[in-house]
């Protein structure tokens, strides 16, 4: 069963919410000791962590951000803060997805189910390979010129969609839908912050113009192109 961490120092949520996931099937884990988090993280190791932003010492964002360094547990952040620019930080710091307090139970669980399931490992040896960029998605890196960065989900799925379409144009509004998996969550802006950096990972292995921008149709990776 998933084991789920909770960063929340509200504690009536925080049990309200350890409950609701138990109940569900998964196996909650919630940090009580708000000093040194990123340990207490690695020392569960667990499928997805729900973060609040408003904590107590280290705030949620440049906890995740410092988390993000070296791991790439799913994060769904929890914020009673409810604007776009929030929304954005929060996706730029490398969270998966976002839910605002107070919560709507049955979203938070889909939510929670999406990003499983988007960060279920498939065969671990499976990898995509075009115009010398190799993407493995079970590893969550991609490799080029003898270098190789990590990637987050979205960055992943942005990056195998396409590959997979290699040599066609993908509309921008295809891509959203396969970073989302739900037309619900369409965000333009969202899909600009995750292909600038994606872009600014591929051009630091040596691929600056690897995904490029057909001006008002979408992107495009061109097959046996002459851009590596
Ligand atoms: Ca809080």
């Amino acid at each position: 069963m998933p084991k789920i961490m909770i960063i929340e120092d509200d504690k009536a949520v925080r049990e309200e919410l350890a409950l609701l996931l138990a109940n569900e099937g998964y196996e909650p884990v919630a940090v009580t000791d708000f000093h040194r988090i990123i340990p207490q993280v690695k020392e569960a190791s667990p499928d997805l962590i729900l973060l609040d932003l408003g904590l107590p010492g280290q705030d949620g964002l440049s906890l995740c951000a410092e988390l993000r360094q070296d791991n790439d547990i799913p994060v769904i952040f929890v914020t009673s803060r409810n604007s776009t620019s929030d929304e954005l930080t929060a996706l730029c710091m490398g969270g998966d997805d976002y839910i605002c307090k107070p919560y709507n139970i049955p979203l938070l669980l889909a939510r929670i189910k999406v990003v499983l399931r988007r960060s279920s490992p498939k065969a671990a040896t499976e990898y995509t390979e075009i115009n010398g960029l190799r993407l493995n998605p079970a590893k969550g890196c991609a490799t080029a010129n003898r270098l190789t960065t990590e990637l987050t989900r979205n960055e992943i799925q942005i990056l195998a969609h396409l590959m997979a379409h290699a040599g066609e144009i993908v509309p921008r509004a295809d891509l959203i839908e396969a970073l989302w998996n739900n037309k619900i969550y369409i965000d333009d802006n969202t899909l600009s912050v995750n292909m600038t950096r994606l872009r600014g990972k591929l051009e630091a292995l040596g691929l600056p113009d690897y995904i490029r921008t057909r001006r008002g149709i979408g992107y495009q990776i061109c097959q046996g192109g002459t851009a590596e």
